[in-house]
């Protein structure tokens, strides 16, 4: 593998530093904040499932409804929101160039008959080491891969790209519901993981993408979901055929893993100087505070463990 100049994206935080933890830091800060608004694949006016929506049901099974059925309710994506979608992107892009060779299909989210087409074509054809973006449907779920890599034995690597720096629970049932669907299809895969690797240093030169990133073999993860993955699917097809939404009251589900995007849809509108509202603050902490009663940012104790950006805000 070739060794790869750095991305420009993350020249700012990485250059005069040897050590790329800290682009990594800033990275997680961008990828896991609390209090942002997520818009999980919006699929024009298409009423099945897909990869994203799965994975909306799984965090909410309204979410879900509410993302296919009413989804003028959503909330507009802030400044930060893009940012983290592009870092997302940027990641994405140089974990592709690890496989060179590889085929791009590019046709776009509103072109999926083409996908699927162009995807079927580099399949079949042996030239193409691996394939990224590749789309599949079975059982009426849509689902891109990040990363096809074509292996000896007709078997193929279904790789998942995170802009993170380690494995999180819920990246297992992202990889769960591609493996149904690929499975369901007759093909042989190996679910994996690919993340940034936290212990990486940088050279202050170029990146060694074979360090930069990590790949971990989620079969035995993904195995242990099999059947919870099937029975949420069903429960899903369920909620899209009902005729309002199912009533699920508002909860710590509505930002962890991610802010919901109808958040201000079920969850009353909190004051400016509401807990909830500092940068990043985990639903272990405000547990914390709401079972002390603070609710107020100005009545925080400071003997209360917050990060230096949480303090100064
Ligand atoms: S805000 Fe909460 S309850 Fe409402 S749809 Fe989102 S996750 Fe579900």
């Amino acid at each position: 593998m070739s060794r790869t100049e750095l991305p420009k994206q993350l020249m700012p935080y990485i250059e005069g530093k040897t050590l790329l933890k800290l682009a990594f830091e800033h990275l997680e800060g961008l990828v896991e904040p609390q209090r942002r608004i997520v818009c999980a694949g919006r699929q024009g006016g298409s009423m099945g499932l897909s990869k994203s929506r799965f994975m909306a049901g799984w965090q909410c099974l309204k979410r879900l409804y509410l993302e296919v059925r009413q989804p003028e309710l959503a909330g507009e994506r802030d400044q930060q929101s893009l940012a983290v979608l592009e870092q997302g992107y940027e990641v994405g892009r140089w974990a592709q160039k690890a496989f060179p060779g590889g085929v791009l299909i590019e046709a776009g989210p509103e072109e999926m008959e083409k996908a699927l087409k162009q995807t079927a074509q580099a399949v079949g054809d042996k030239q193409h080491p691996a394939i990224f973006e590749a789309t599949f449907t079975h059982d009426n779920i849509l689902a891109r891969v990040d990363i096809l890599e074509r292996l000896p034995g007709n078997k193929w690597r279904l790789i998942e790209v995170k802009s993170s720096t380690s494995l999180k629970d819920y990246y297992l049932y992202d990889i769960a519901i591609q493996r149904f669907i690929l499975e369901g299809l007759g093909m042989k895969v190996v679910p994996c993981l690919m993340h940034l690797n936290r212990e990486y240093v940088y050279d202050g030169k170029r990146y060694e993408l074979e360090k930069l990133f990590i790949i971990r073999d989620v079969t035995a993860e993904t195995e242990a979901l099999e059947q919870e993955v099937k029975d949420l699917i069903r429960e899903e097809w369920k909620v899209l055929a009902r005729t309002e939404p199912p009533d699920i009251g508002p909860g710590s589900h509505c930002t962890n893993p991610f802010t919901c995007e109808f958040y201000d849809v079920c969850n009353k509108r909190l004051p400016d100087d509401h807990v909830a509202n500092l940068p990043g603050i985990s639903p272990k902490k405000l547990e914390e505070l709401a079972s002390q009663g603070i609710e107020s940012i100005g009545k925080i104790p400071q003997s209360f463990p917050l990060s230096e950006r949480q303090r100064r805000a």
